[in-house]
């Protein structure tokens, strides 16, 4: 069993442990409430008694009482079926109903055993280490054009690559050796042989278990060469003069250095035992997890974590599941948040209304945790491409000019509960209809491109990145005020006036303006937009390429 599998098996019987040492209590508790009820037949009482039994029936499948949960269950049918006949309820009936409480307590004497054999194997994907985030990756260069390799190596590490050059052979195998994860950038032609750099990527390949990474550059452009390139692993061909960016765009899809964000898991359930069970279960496998016990508060939760999928227990004291799914769905933000209820019904047709009417998916308890971790998986994996569609730009993937407003909403108001900062910050790229008139539109696309990427890689994973109109970008810098990040598009807007743009062997550059403006001086959405977009007409106003903060001093 790997680590983590074993520490969640650990937690997860200390749980059961728990669970067992306050039963007592509980059935102590359904005593009271039985005697209360028979000192005088009433609803409220009753509704009382059911709910408890209705618990009693969910934890006890969960932590291996199942005899237990089987009784409980039984009695709660039975309570239900007296409540509902218009009989008067006769003694033999109160009889019936003690005979089985004392059974019930006798079966919560047997249980708790360890049923949940933990195998995280199958799930070991999700597991925290691959959310790794900004994970930096290392380019090894190959080539004995010092010049031409260093101006890879600076564009490449304006985008936040380690970059390492060699010239000798020798060099470069200790250096594959030692980190054989390495993208190989391989000029083809060697000075004493015309495919000396495929040669060598076919002898280094020899004694390194895995394929190495390799992208091959070269002057020449022949099929033939293309084909002993591809024979000896090669994922892309770059010929010279090599376009950066284009290379820029290959690299980025072979690390995918797009951070994995956290599955973020809304639990909403009116038992803590239970809250602690499956929210150990999906931590363990790296998910956020935020809970809400009460379900009046859920408005507050689902505002703070924006969940990627909520699951909720469909019978709770307050009030029912689908009641508040229902309410959830309401809410305008969530109607397409996956819910998926966790509940004891077995019975079909409790499932099929609990479904249709605004659910998702119906776990019954006690779920493995195999089947937990692959059900809130799949769901969340699901939302988050169908979303990808709706919010995302096509051409940058960068947040789409609706969502960014939508967020900047959202940002504002858990910002002014947080007391926290922030910042939002307006960027037009400088005279971009030269760029388009002199280099052609897909070349203007290329630029746009190049400074969605910039942008995603320089700032950090909390700050909220949109495309907001052609050439326009609207970022959203949380707990950031108005002059840090005026710093902070500062020197992104200096790394990129150095980015070098390739179009027909011609070399150019590109500038931004950008307008930064800030809560602490405007209060809400409008107004905070229109004042960066004033700082941004300042900045242009201003000769360009600079970053101003608004009110402009
Ligand atoms: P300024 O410095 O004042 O911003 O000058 P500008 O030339 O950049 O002026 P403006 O921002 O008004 O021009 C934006 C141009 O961007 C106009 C439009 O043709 C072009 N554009 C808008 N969307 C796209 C796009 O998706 N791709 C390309 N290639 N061009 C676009
Ligand atoms: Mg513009
Ligand atoms: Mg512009």
């Amino acid at each position: 069993m790997s680590n983590s599998a074993s520490a969640l098996q650990e937690k997860l019987q200390s749980l059961v442990t728990t669970y067992t040492k306050q039963l007592p209590g509980e059935l102590s508790e359904i005593e009271k409430a039985w005697q209360h009820l028979q000192n005088g037949w009433n609803h409220e009482d009753l509704e009382v008694l059911l709910r408890m039994l209705h618990s009693l029936t969910g934890t006890g499948k969960t932590f291996g009482f199942a005899e237990l949960s089987i009784k409980s269950r039984i009695l709660e049918q039975n309570l239900k079926h007296l409540s509902q006949s218009n009989n008067v309820i006769e003694d033999a009936d109160y009889l019936e109903i003690n005979n089985q409480i004392v059974t019930l307590k006798q079966a919560s004497k047997r249980g708790g055993a360890s049923r949940t054999s933990v195998n995280l194997s199958s799930v070991a994907k999700n597991d925290i280490s691959s959310f790794s985030l900004n994970r930096v990756t290392k380019i090894i260069i190959v080539d004995d054009d010092d010049e031409a390799a260093q101006e890879i190596k600076l564009q490449l590490e304006y985008y936040g690559y380690t970059v390492d050059c060699f010239k000798k052979v020798d060099a470069f195998k200790s250096a594959i050796l030692k980190e054989p994860e390495a993208i190989v950038l391989m000029n083809v032609e060697f000075p004493d042989d015309s495919l000396g750099g495929i040669n060598m990527i076919d002898e280094a390949q020899g004694v390194l278990d895995k394929p190495i990474k390799v992208i091959f550059i070269s002057a020449q452009d022949s099929l033939e060469i293309r084909l002993r390139a591809v024979r000896a692993g090669s994922l892309a061909y770059f010929t010279k003069p090599i376009n950066s960016s284009e290379l820029i765009d290959s690299i980025d899809v072979l690390t995918s250095t797009q951070p994995q964000v956290p599955f973020r898991v809304l639990i909403v359930d009116d038992s803590a035992t239970l809250i602690s069970f499956h929210s150990a279960i999906l931590q363990q496998v790296g998910m956020v997890v935020s809970i809400v016990q009460d379900p009046m508060n859920i408005v507050d939760s689902l505002l703070e974590l924006d969940p990627d999928l909520i699951l909720m227990n469909s019978y709770m004291s307050v009030c029912s599941g689908v009641e508040l799914a229902k309410v959830i769905r309401q809410l305008g933000n969530f109607v397409s948040t996956p819910i998926v209820y966790l509940s004891s019904e077995d019975d079909f047709n409790t499932q099929h209304e609990a479904m249709s009417l605004a659910g998702d998916d119906f776990l019954v308890k006690p779920i493995e945790p195999q089947q937990l971790i692959s059900a809130v998986t799949s769901h969340i994996l699901r939302a988050r491409m169908l979303r990808s569609f709706m919010v995302r730009d096509s051409l940058t993937g960068l947040y789409n000019h609706t969502n960014i407003k939508e967020q900047l909403d959202r940002e504002i108001s858990r910002a002014g509960r947080l007391g926290s900062q922030l910042a939002l910050a307006m960027v037009d790229i400088d005279f971009f209809k030269n760029v388009n008139d002199t280099y052609g539109h897909s070349m203007g696309d290329r630029v746009i491109k190049s400074l969605a990427r910039l942008l995603k890689q320089r700032l950090r994973n909390t700050d909220i990145v949109g495309r907001y109109g052609g050439e326009e970008f609207a970022i959203i810098l949380t707990d950031t005020d108005a002059t840090s990040a005026v710093k902070v598009m500062n020197d992104i807007r200096k790394v990129f006036m150095r980015l070098l743009h390739i179009s027909d062997g011609k070399e150019f550059s590109v500038t931004f303006s950008c307008g930064v403006a800030d809560l602490n001086h405007y209060p809400d959405a409008v107004t905070l937009g229109n004042a960066a977009d004033k700082a941004l007409y300042q900045a242009k106003e201003n000769g360009r390429n600079n970053v101003l903060q608004y009110p402009v001093s």
